[in-house]
């Protein structure tokens, strides 16, 4: 059905007498009267041949019209004339034969006429059978019978009356049941039109995304995805961790992780052997239980970072380079400014000399920094950790002693006193690294003449170290940003106080190698806590 015939007004409903119906109907009543025909001829109850042979020739001419006309291209109410054919077909046996009761036949052109035109048919055929039975009771073969000249008209009224309910019900239903079928065929399209823009937004972008169903089967996936599919394959079992060296297990996959209703966010996986020209990166991220009724669904979303990686990659080579480069000479330069102190000198050249001595050191500092950054950027973490069960306080403790000369220099005061003895499992030379950088950026960025605590402690689970100034502290946009590489709150960096913006993030990264956390958190009243979060020994020796 066409969407124009689909979506008429219930009134304009033009399947009421479809060609089919009308031929179908004129069939069915034709064999009846030829069956009736037949019945009063073998019962010798002829009383008028030629009118049954009129009668007769009436009906077929009624069916061959019902067959033959094109009802599709003709108004409605033409078809009118195959009821009232048949009527008179009916009338006409009935006077060829008036004692075979065959005026019950004009039953069927009366519901014909009822069920085509609706009242106008129910009142038109009542009034034309009444009339016809009335007047041939008259002037016919068969006399008006006083008992049924009442009933019979009342009985053909009532089988009008009960066709038109019957009528006006399934029109009801048929109604119904369009404007049904319309809704849903609007809503079908709708939904196709919808699933078609979703299709192209998702072969549009650049990342691959691919839904399974909770059997696992593929629900959903596009042009990207299969892209990086067809990478994947290519790559064999020639597939690696993020470090791009350690391979990865068919189930550590980040699609079989997907279907096995992982939930992950950002895993990195390499493709193709190290070394390989076509290595590709990709970046996993995946959801289970997606799909709302149909839960159990999962989605994975694949982008290739391959090219992100490489010039992150050239661009840690380069640092590394130029920190290297600048190490060797800065080294060298440092031993002969050493040893220019050593001799007589002049009291103006041997400060020019302390002031060179300084800068170059606070350089070489800076150089090491870098070039530990890049180091641990690279690797994921590879800083040599090497934690055994040691005392925590003492290189906090050293940390302190180191501290208190620059701490003089800005009349700062260290209060150690919250330092408790703490067994932890730590490198001491790394937590040293960490605890000197915490105090240093207090003493840095603190108030001067201002005052920093030191603490360490252990509760049941952890062993805690932490360092508190009250300086202006860190402003609240600034403070997701403190162990990122290379940030400096903007106030810092207009200041003169010198730094990389990487004490914090290595500071970070020596205590993530711990196993452990490092936290900041600062009031507008007083100054930042770092708090520093460290394994304690198990009995088995091993961390918590
Ligand atoms: P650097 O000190 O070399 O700049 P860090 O990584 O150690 O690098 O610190 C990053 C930034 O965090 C600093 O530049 C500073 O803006 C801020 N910061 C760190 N410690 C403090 C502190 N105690 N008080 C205020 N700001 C701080």
């Amino acid at each position: 059905m066409t969407v124009a015939s689909a979506s008429a007004a219930p009134g304009a409903r033009t399947n009421d007498m479809t060609p089919g119906t009308i031929r179908t109907i004129q069939l069915l009543l034709a064999g009846v009267l030829l069956f009736g025909v037949a019945v009063v001829t073998v019962a010798s109850q002829v009383v008028e041949p030629t009118l049954l042979a009129l009668g007769l020739t009436t009906t077929v001419v009624a069916t061959a019209v019902a067959l033959l006309v094109p009802w599709r291209q003709l108004p409605h109410w033409v078809a009118a004339i195959i009821p009232a054919m048949d009527a008179i077909a009916v009338g006409l046996l009935r006077e060829a034969s008036p004692s075979a009761g065959l005026g019950l036949l004009w039953s069927f052109p009366t519901i014909w006429a009822v069920w085509a035109f609706g009242l106008p048919g129910a009142i038109v055929s009542v009034v034309a059978v009444s009339a016809a039975y009335w007047t041939l009771g008259f002037v016919g073969t068969s006399a008006l019978d006083a008992d049924l000249a009442l009933i019979f008209p009342a009985t053909i009224a009532v089988l009008a009356g009960v066709t038109y309910v019957i009528r006006r019900r399934t029109h009801a239903q048929s109604d119904l049941l369009q404007h049904q079928a319309v809704a849903l065929r609007r809503a079908t399209r709708r939904a196709q039109r919808q699933e078609a823009l979703v299709t192209d937004v998702l072969d549009a972008v650049d990342f691959g995304v691919v839904g399974f169903d909770d059997t696992g089967a593929m629900a959903i996936s596009n042009d990207a995805h299969h892209r990086l599919q067809e990478v994947r394959d290519a790559a064999g079992d020639a597939v690696y961790a993020a470090d791009g060296y350690t391979r990865l297990a068919p189930h550590e996959e980040p699609t079989a992780r997907a279907l096995d209703g992982e939930t992950f966010e950002g895993a990195l996986v390499w493709y193709g052997d190290p070394g390989s020209p076509d290595r590709t990166a990709v970046l996993a991220t995946a959801r289970a239980d997606v799909g709302g009724s149909a839960a159990g669904g999962r989605i994975m979303v694949t982008r290739d970072v391959t090219d992100e990686l490489l010039a992150l990659r050239s661009r840690e080579d380069l640092v590394d380079s130029v920190s290297h480069e600048l190490r060797t000479p800065l080294t060298s330069i440092l031993g002969y400014l050493e040893l220019a102190a050593d001799d007589d000198l002049p009291e103006s050249t041997r400060r020019s000399l302390a002031v060179a001595e300084r800068n170059a050191e606070r350089l070489l500092a800076l150089v090491t920094d870098v070039l530990a950054a890049s180091a641990t950027s690279r690797m994921g973490l590879d800083l040599r950790i090497e934690p055994a069960v040691a005392e925590l306080s003492e290189p906090v403790l050293a940390a302190v002693e180191a501290a208190q000369v620059r701490a003089h220099a800005r009349h700062v005061s260290i209060d150690a006193s919250g330092v408790e003895p703490t067994v932890a499992v730590i490198d001491a030379p790394r937590i040293q690294q960490v605890a000197d950088n915490l105090i240093g950026n207090a003493i840095k960025y603190g108030r001067e003449g201002g005052r920093i605590e030191v603490g360490c402690t252990a509760d049941g689970d952890h062993a805690w170290v932490v360092v508190r100034d009250d300086g202006p502290g860190i402003a609240a946009v600034d403070l997701p940003h403190v162990f990122d590489r290379f940030f400096r709150s903007d106030g810092v960096r207009k200041s003169s106080t010198h730094g990389s913006g990487l004490g914090l993030a290595i500071s970070r990264d020596i205590v993530r190698a711990h196993g452990g956390e490092i936290t900041v958190r600062s009031e507008p009243s007083g100054g930042p806590t770092f708090v520093v979060r460290l394994p304690l020994p198990t009995d088995e020796g091993s961390t918590r």
